[in-house]
């Protein structure tokens, strides 16, 4: 005779035990690293990175290491999430973002808890419908998505506060930037493969200023959908 069980409570939202001592690890190593924005490691400390990768790798979420998300992509380091988000929210929180590569969704989540508003572009689909799922199952209402070649940037809701781009090229087309408004920033990792630097860029009346932010590794941006 077998013995009806009643189910274990899950912990799908990962508000367990073991994954806020993974957290609380995570966000000591941010710290330790030079992450210094309360906002940034209140909010990486809230967003169930678990959910943003295949169950397979949901033990490892809380490390701080990329992790593949399939189609040959990468939701990124924890570290270089929290620098990228630290250096957009460096002159007071941004109200309205453009991402440049959704992947998982994982830093749209980050920024959605942070600004008013997010709006994110992927080229691959089905990376896409996957991010646009975790989103409504986590109620971040404030990301909008977009299937595009992302170096269009999103015209009909231009002007943004911020725009991040979580893929690298040499440099970043015109018509992306212009959607940036003055005062604006862009933070991009910018450079070939292997040899990319991570960027802060600040829109002036009469130009760019630049500031490096240091060495990264980014899968490219490419051109085109799928
Ligand atoms: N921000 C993501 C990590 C992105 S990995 C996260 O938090 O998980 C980089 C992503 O950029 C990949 O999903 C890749 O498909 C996408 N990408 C590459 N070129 C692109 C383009 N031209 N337009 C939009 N997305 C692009």
């Amino acid at each position: 005779m077998t013995r009806f069980q009643a189910p274990r409570p899950t912990d799908s939202l990962g508000t367990g035990m073991t994954s806020q001592r993974a957290r609380d690890r995570l966000l000591e190593r941010l710290k330790a690293q030079g992450i210094v924005d309360a906002r940034v490691l209140e909010v990486i400390g809230r967003v169930p990175r678990h959910l943003f990768v295949d169950e397979a790798l949901a033990s490892r979420a809380y490390e701080d290491t990329a992790l593949p998300i399939g189609l040959g992509q990468t939701i990124s380091q924890p570290y270089v999430v929290a620098l990228m988000t630290q250096a957009l929210l460096r002159d007071g929180a941004p109200d309205k973002v453009l991402e440049i590569g959704t992947g998982s969704g994982y830093q749209a989540a980050v920024l959605s808890l942070l600004c008013r508003e997010v709006h994110t572009v992927e080229r691959i689909d089905e990376l896409l419908r996957q991010a646009r799922k975790r989103f409504r199952r986590l109620g971040y209402r404030n990301i909008r998505s977009k299937h595009d070649d992302g170096n269009i940037g999103w015209r009909e809701h231009a002007p943004f506060d911020a725009l991040i781009v979580t893929a690298a090229r040499e440099a970043l087309e015109p018509a992306l930037l212009e959607q940036v408004a003055p005062g604006g920033i862009a933070v991009a990792p910018l450079g070939p493969v292997g040899q990319q630097t991570l960027v802060r860029m600040q829109r002036g009346t009469d130009g760019w200023s630049r500031e490096n932010l240091g060495a990264v590794s980014f899968v490219p941006l490419v051109r085109g959908v799928l």
